[in-house]
C-alpha cells in the first residue's frame, strides 16, 4: 500500500485539509488545552451547553463555559473554547446553563447552618432548587454569623443577605429612636433595612434620611400613614405590592386597607389608575417583589386538600402542616368573601401587568417559610404565579437573576453568564425561556463555583426530609 498508497496517502491528506477548509471556517488553530495554572483551583467546564445570558430570548448554543474557582473565566463556543487540563467536565449536550436564582424575600431560621438545625435545612432545600443568593428580610439573630461562615466556605448555602431587625410602630418609637436604630444596624453589618410599617410620617422619614445618609437600603411594606407615592420619593423598595391597592381610590377616599384586603372597599378601586402608579413607580427606579403566590394561598377558597398534596412538604414537620391547615380552614381567611377573595387577587395581577407594561423592575420573593411555601420549594411557586399573572417567562427569569443583583448594585459581579461573573449556576434539561416551569428540571447547581450534581442535591434533600420526620418522634 506504500508507494502507490504512499502518493494515493498524500493526496487524501492533502484531501482532508482542503475538504476541512471549505466545511467551516479553516479549522481553528486549536492551542494545547492550557493546563490548569498552579492556582490549586479547582476548574469545572460545562461543554457543549446552551447558554441562557437572561439579556434578551437569545440562546447560545454548543458553549464551553469554563469555572476556576469562584469565578467564571471563559464563555465560547465549545469547537474554539478549550477545556482546561484537569477539568472536571460536565456534560452539556442538550441541556441549557442560566444564572443561580435570587430569593430576594426569605425569613431565615435559627441556627449554625448544620444538616441538625433549622438553617441548615433551610440552606439545603433553597439550593437543591436553584437558589444561590437569598435576601433575609427577617432573620434570627443567628443570621449575621452564618451570612459569614457561608462567605467563608464554611457552610454550604446560597450568599445571604441580611436585613436588621425591622422597623415598624411597635420597634421604634420616635425619629430620633429610628436615626438611632439605623446607626447601629449599620455598625452591626446588615446590608438594608426593613420596615413593616406602621411608624408614622415623621418617624419614617427620620429613618429613610438616615437610611440615605448611611448608605443602607430600605426594603419593605407600605402603609397608609405613609402612602404609597411617598414611598417612591422616598427610594423605598417595595415588598408585597403594598400601598398600590389604596392608591386606587378615588382621591379623598380615606378608607383603610389592609395588605390583604377582602372587603368592600375593593369595589371602589379603579383599575384605571393603574397606569399612572406604575410609570411613577418606573420613574422612581422602585423594585417591586409582588410575593403573588404567598398572597393566593391567603386568599385561596378549598385549596388545602390540594396544598397538603405537595411533595414539597415531606421536608416540613407534619405539626407545621397542621398548623398552616388550620390557619386557612378556621378564622378570618376562611370566613372572608369568596367574591372579596377574588377581586383582591384579580387587582394585584393587574397591577403587575401595569407595572410590566410601564417598564417598572420586578424582583423574586418567596416570603417562604410559610403557609405551605417551602423554602426553595416556593421560588418555583412564585415564578410560576408571576407568569399565571401575565409576565412573560424572560421578564420572570431576569427578576429572578439580573435584576437582584442590579438591585445589589452589583450588576457587574453576577447574575448572568458571563466572564469575570461569580460561578453561580443552574445546568436544567429544559429551556425556561420556554416554560417557567422547567427550572425544576435541575441537573445541577454550582454555586460560587462549587458544583453539586443531582445526586449530591437529593441526599441533602434526604436528609431535610429525614429530619422533618425525626421532630415527629
Ligand atoms: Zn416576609
Amino acid at each position: 500500500m506504500e508507494s502507490g498508497s504512499k502518493r494515493a496517502s498524500w493526496g487524501w491528506l492533502a484531501l482532508l485539509i482542503w475538504l476541512g477548509g471549505c466545511a467551516t471556517a479553516p479549522a481553528p488553530q486549536r492551542t494545547p488545552p492550557p493546563s490548569a495554572p498552579a492556582t490549586g483551583e479547582p476548574v469545572v467546564a460545562f461543554v457543549g451547553v446552551s447558554v441562557l445570558p437572561l439579556d434578551s430570548e437569545r440562546v447560545l448554543a454548543d458553549q464551553t463555559v469554563v469555572v476556576r474557582g469562584e469565578r467564571i473565566v471563559a464563555v465560547g463556543p465549545a469547537a474554539s473554547t478549550p477545556v482546561p487540563q484537569g477539568a472536571t467536565r460536565v456534560d452539556g449536550k442538550g441541556r441549557y446553563l442560566m444564572p443561580g436564582l435570587a430569593d430576594m424575600h426569605i425569613h431565615l431560621l435559627p441556627g449554625e447552618g448544620t444538616l441538625a438545625d433549622p438553617a441548615g435545612q433551610q440552606l439545603a432545600l433553597l439550593l437543591a432548587n436553584g437558589v444561590t443568593t437569598a435576601r433575609a428580610l427577617v432573620a434570627a439573630p443567628t443570621a449575621l454569623a452564618l451570612r459569614e461562615r457561608v462567605a467563608r466556605g464554611e457552610v454550604l448555602g446560597p450568599t445571604l443577605r441580611v436585613a436588621g431587625p425591622s422597623f415598624h410602630g411597635e420597634s421604634v418609637q420616635g425619629p430620633e429612636q429610628a436615626r438611632q436604630k439605623v446607626r447601629e444596624q449599620k455598625a452591626a453589618g446588615f446590608e438594608l433595612l426593613k420596615t413593616h410599617g406602621g411608624l408614622g410620617r415623621e418617624t419614617y422619614d427620620a429613618m429613610v434620611a438616615e437610611a440615605q445618609a448611611q448608605g443602607l437600603p430600605v426594603s419593605g411594606h407600605v402603609t397608609p400613614d405613609v402612602g404609597l407615592a411617598r414611598a417612591l420619593e422616598a427610594r423605598q423598595q417595595i415588598e408585597h405590592l403594598d400601598g398600590y391597592l389604596a392608591a386606587l381610590l378615588p382621591p379623598g377616599d380615606a378608607a383603610k386597607v389592609e395588605q390583604v384586603e377582602f372587603g368592600e372597599v375593593l369595589t371602589r378601586m379603579d383599575p384605571a389608575r393603574i397606569p399612572a402608579l406604575a410609570e411613577a413607580t418606573k420613574q422612581a427606579g422602585i423594585f417591586n417583589t409582588p410575593t403573588l403566590a404567598l398572597f393566593e394561598i391567603v386568599a385561596s377558597t378549598g385549596a388545602v386538600p390540594e396544598l397538603r398534596t405537595k411533595r414539597a412538604l415531606r421536608y416540613v414537620p407534619s405539626a407545621t402542616v397542621d398548623a398552616w391547615s388550620r390557619e386557612l380552614l378556621s378564622g378570618p381567611l376562611a370566613e372572608a368573601p369568596a367574591a372579596g377573595k377574588h377581586r383582591f387577587l384579580e387587582l394585584r395581577r393587574q397591577v403587575v401587568r401595569g407595572l410590566d407594561a410601564a417598564g417598572a423592575p420586578f424582583l423574586v420573593g418567596s416570603d417562604s417559610p410559610q403557609l405551605f411555601m417551602v423554602p426553595g420549594f416556593a421560588i418555583h411557586q412564585e415564578m410560576e404565579a408571576m407568569v399565571a399573572a401575565g409576565l412573560r417567562p424572560l421578564t420572570v427569569l431576569q427578576a429572578a437573576t439580573r435584576n437582584a443583583a442590579t438591585w445589589f448594585g452589583e450588576a457587574n459581579q453576577w447574575g448572568t453568564v458571563a466572564p469575570g461573573q461569580r460561578a453561580d449556576l443552574l445546568l436544567l434539561n429544559g429551556n425556561p425561556l420556554e416554560d417557567v416551569r422547567l427550572l425544576r428540571t435541575l441537573v445541577g447547581v454550582m454555586v460560587r463555583g462549587t458544583w453539586l450534581p443531582r445526586s449530591e442535591l437529593d441526599a441533602k434533600l434526604e436528609q431535610v426530609a429525614m429530619a422533618a420526620r425525626a421532630t415527629e418522634g
